[in-house]
């Protein structure tokens, strides 16, 4: 008889995003005439930058042709597209060759799949709230997790305290749900925890590319002494709206190693397995990101989105709540007012203003009491929802 893992069974019940569809529907079937407000949402709403529609034409083109076509591409990604990354990075100062990038179909896929690497009995620390697939991911692997809750006298950025050793540690900066930003003083006392302790850091830089201010990092190779601690995953999903497109790249320098045991290596014998490569199609249209044309149209799709937050935080700085995430980050993480509780305020927005956004709760019991506010929803319906929140929460 098989044997299914019994570490299924111990997944919660992963009701957040269901819960808030059923009340949402039940919300708009009791009021057919009410337009919704949508802040709640994770996926981005403008359409892939036109020097990316081009490669992608191209890519197709290529593919129409015998001398142009290709096959299988290489497990862990296009030559083309990690020396293109890791000339990204080298811009930004951050030393590291394009062999110490894969290509991957995704961070999601990433963060899953990277937990093969470590042994049946590691530990992993997650700070909360946190994106729920951390949680999930290692549950299913029968990890040992240990949880360390964060709180608004903290800014929701942990430090490393010695009660708190894992093996591995996950950190999200610019973080989902928070947008709150680790600065380098902050990543650094976790590198050189991670370098004292042997663990490793799986650090999600999902949301680099929403950092504006220049002293804080967008990657943890920022850090002195992260090549011998750390593994960063990333996205194309937010930097470049490639949610339905599908890529991202993970960075695992040469210098990582543990008991004699070399990631880098382990990761190349563990994609040229478990893949075949990503589409060459896709690969041409993600290069294209970091070209300058790729860039410049990037980011201003970036800061339709960060105007966005830009108008929620007004609203929020008006009738003084207090929040964080925003400036760094598609994320503005407010404090429900008169001591609501997070489902509570949830109920209150969509009934009085039919704004909708993702009560903290949903992200771990330590988000109980705050609420997520998502910038990636259009502008008009920002604003009205803005203009509405202010209504609704400065009446007193
Ligand atoms: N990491 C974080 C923190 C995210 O918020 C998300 C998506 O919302 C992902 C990873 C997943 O990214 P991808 O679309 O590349 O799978």
């Amino acid at each position: 008889m098989s044997i299914p893992n019994k570490h299924y069974g111990e997944l919660k019940d992963s009701y957040l995003f269901y819960n808030i569809a059923q009340k949402v529907k039940k919300y708009s079937e009791a009021h057919p005439d009410k337009k919704l407000y949508r802040l709640g949402i994770g996926d981005v709403s403008l359409p892939l930058c036109d020097a990316v529609i081009k490669a992608l034409h191209k890519g197709v083109d290529d593919q129409a042709a015998k001398d142009s076509f290709h096959g299988y591409m290489p497990e862990c990604g296009a030559p083309f597209l990690r020396e293109t990354i890791a000339s990204y990075y080298n811009k930004r100062g951050v030393n590291l060759t394009s062999e110490e990038v894969f290509v991957s179909s995704g961070a999601s896929d990433e963060l899953g799949d990277i937990i093969d690497m470590f042994d049946r009995n590691t530990s992993v620390l997650i700070m909360e709230p946190a994106y729920p697939a951390y949680v999930d991911a290692n549950v299913m692997a029968g990890k040992k997790i240990y949880h360390l809750p964060t709180g608004s006298d903290e800014g929701f950025l942990p430090l490393p305290k010695e009660d708190t050793v894992a093996d591995v540690i996950y950190i999200c900066s610019p973080n989902n749900p928070t947008g709150a930003v680790y600065t380098k003083e902050g990543l650094k006392q976790w590198v050189d925890f991670a370098n004292r302790h042997g663990s490793v850091i799986l650090f999600d830089a999902a949301y680099e590319a929403f950092i504006e201010e220049d002293e804080l990092p967008r990657s943890i190779f920022e850090i002195e002494g992260a090549r011998t601690c750390a593994i960063e995953i990333c996205s194309f999903s937010k930097t470049a709206g490639f949610t339905g497109t599908r890529l991202g790249y993970t960075v695992i320098p040469k210098d990582l190693e543990r008991e004699g045991m070399n990631f880098n290596s382990m990761w190349v014998r563990n994609r040229t397995t478990k893949t075949n490569g990503v589409s060459y199609i896709i690969q041409v249209g993600g290069a294209a990101v970091f070209t300058d044309e790729g860039q410049k149209q990037i980011h201003e799709n970036i800061n339709i989105y960060k105007n966005n937050a830009k108008i929620i935080m007004e609203a929020l700085d008006e009738v003084g709540i207090w929040y964080c995430g925003g400036k760094n980050a598609p994320y503005v993480w407010m404090k429900c007012p008169d001591n609501m509780g997070s489902w509570e305020f949830f109920d209150y927005l969509l009934e009085n203003i039919q704004v909708i956004g993702t009560p903290g709760e949903g992200f771990g019991k330590c988000g109980e009491g705050f609420f997520r506010f998502s910038s990636f929803g259009s502008p008009e319906d920002t604003a009205e929802a803005a203009h509405r929140i202010k209504k609704l929460l400065g009446k007193g």
